[in-house]
């Protein structure tokens, strides 16, 4: 399973394949993208199987082009391993894209919360649960992305690697991580989130660590970190050595 995550000038599509390609040797049983584009529309696209099925699906019913992306494989365990379970989630008809790697262990008590409200779900899988949960805590929040988000995490039992984007904010990318990895990617105005540094290692080497239960937000002109309860945090920048 991997994540990854584009804000910048670029094509995004490419970048988040290739991304994924590069954390495949995680294993995976399903794969997808979403990329907001320059109209500000969010584009979607989700297969299970391998990363070969989702490229395909891509030349058969092309999306549109988007600067600002994420990408997902997936290792199920909340719902078969089928498309409509495959990640992205989309809340808020289909404005916001949620991914998530991990598990939402209160994701049952979460979603009879929101049905109640009267939300509805496609997928068995508990990831829609923090999407739809999103958008909930997005419309309440007046569109503050990042507050909606902040709120979000700190209702989710479990582990995650959890990244939104949502259509009002055409140039952001939020993304948070508890008992599960995530790492901010350095770019010259453009910036990367990846579950691994593997993600992006072709474009940057400069990295940023982000620390357990904290909320990174990246933007093509910079990136922002913050606790989960929204103070700042200093961020510990490092090197990625390695061959590419
Ligand atoms: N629990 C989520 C699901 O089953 C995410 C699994 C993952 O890829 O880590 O869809």
């Amino acid at each position: 399973c991997g994540i990854v995550g584009y804000v910048g000038p670029r094509d995004s599509q490419d970048i988040l394949i290739a991304g994924l390609a590069r954390l495949e040797y995680r294993g995976y049983d399903s794969a997808g993208i979403a990329v907001i584009d320059s109209e500000g529309a969010m584009h979607s696209a989700k297969k299970a199987g391998k990363l070969a099925k989702l490229r395909d699906e891509l030349v058969a019913n092309p999306i549109a082009s988007g600067t600002t992306g994420i990408g997902h494989t997936r290792w199920a365990t909340h719902g078969g391993p089928t498309d409509v379970n495959a990640h992205p989630h989309l809340a808020d008809e289909g404005k916001l894209a949620v991914i998530h790697n991990g598990i939402i262990e209160n994701f049952a008590a979460l979603k009879a919360e929101l049905l109640a409200e009267g939300a509805s779900f496609l997928s068995e899988t508990d990831t829609e649960v923090a999407a739809a949960l999103l958008g909930s805590e997005y419309r309440k929040s007046g569109g503050d992305l990042v507050a909606a988000f902040r709120g979000v995490v700190n209702r989710l039992d479990g582990a995650f690697t959890l990244l939104a984007m949502h259509e009002d904010h055409p140039n952001l990318v939020v993304g948070a991580r508890r008992n599960s990895p995530l790492v901010i990617g350095l770019g010259e105005g453009e910036n990367f989130l990846g579950s691994d540094v593997a993600a992006f290692v072709e474009h940057t080497r400069n990295a940023l660590a982000i620390g357990q239960d904290q909320i990174a937000a990246i933007r093509p002109e910079g990136v922002t970190l913050t606790d989960f309860s929204g103070n700042d945090v200093e961020p510990e920048p490092f090197e990625v050595k390695w061959d590419a």
